[in-house]
């Protein structure tokens, strides 16, 4: 399994990122996990347009599915005239509306169903390509997902955006690389249910076992080296800053 950052700024593009979006790709399979503001962009240095074959949308803030609407452009009018067959898009209940309601309900309130084969997201476990996935709900002030992706007996955790929650506690389970938001500073912000700072990623990252600790979402006015050093001062895995066109093999 290859995870790709397309994007990592947290709430907002920085001059460096673009928002929230994963490349998770095995067996020639290309799943995306959120397309943030920017990401559309970004995806094509790393797959072709069309290469995607599946999409999980984390929530439905901006930052996590706003291109999806540009997406959907590309997908619909097609330069060659044609149109793409819809693929599958996994994301909390209302996605449909609410990305439809984003682009102005133009051509029509059913355009977006042409292109996308819309899934509403539960807490669950179901296959997507070659993948076995795990959903739960995480902690934030909107219906919201962490997802596990397996393959080939290695595991991927996201967090996407959440306050501390055992959810993703168990989520995060021995996972080879968990991709962590750590959008708040330790001592700084303390928003419950809201988002992590670098020192509850790295207290969920040692309570879960996991391996590896990547941590993402830091918005361009958060100084990322304070929260990887508090990461660092609670978790003794390998702790690193998420960057965009940095690739790991899982
Ligand atoms: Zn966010
Ligand atoms: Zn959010």
């Amino acid at each position: 399994m290859k995870l790709t950052v397309v994007g990592c700024s947290g709430s907002f593009p920085s001059a460096e990122s673009a928002c929230s979006s994963y490349l998770v790709e095995a067996d020639g399979f290309r799943l995306l996990l959120d397309m943030g503001n920017g990401a559309l962009g970004e995806l094509q240095r790393h797959c072709g347009l069309y290469d995607l074959d599946a999409i999980f949308l984390s929530h439905l803030h901006a930052d996590h599915c706003i291109d999806m609407c540009a997406y959907f452009v590309a997908r619909y009018y097609r330069h060659d005239g044609g149109r793409c067959d819809p693929i599958p898009v996994y994301g909390p209940e209302g996605t449909e509306h609410r990305l439809t309601t984003a682009y102005a309900d133009t051509p029509t309130a059913s355009s977006m169903s042409e292109v996308f084969d819309f899934h509403t997201v539960k807490p669950s476990t179901f296959e997507v390509g070659p993948f076995t996935v795990h959903t739960e709900r995480v902690a934030h002030p909107v219906e919201a997902y962490g997802i596990r992706v397996e393959h080939g007996g290695k595991s991927l955790t996201y967090s996407g955006d959440t306050g501390t929650t055992p959810a993703l506690d168990e989520l995060a389970r021995d996972t080879d690389l968990f991709l962590c938001e750590a959008a708040f500073t330790h001592g700084k912000e303390d928003i419950p249910d809201l988002h992590l700072n670098g020192r509850e990623a790295g207290e969920t990252a040692a309570r879960a076992g996991a391996r590896r600790l990547v941590l993402t979402h830091i918005p361009p006015w958060t100084d990322p080296q304070a929260n990887l050093t508090d990461a660092r001062a609670v978790f003794d895995g390998p702790v690193e800053l998420a960057a965009p066109r940095v690739s790991y093999d899982i």
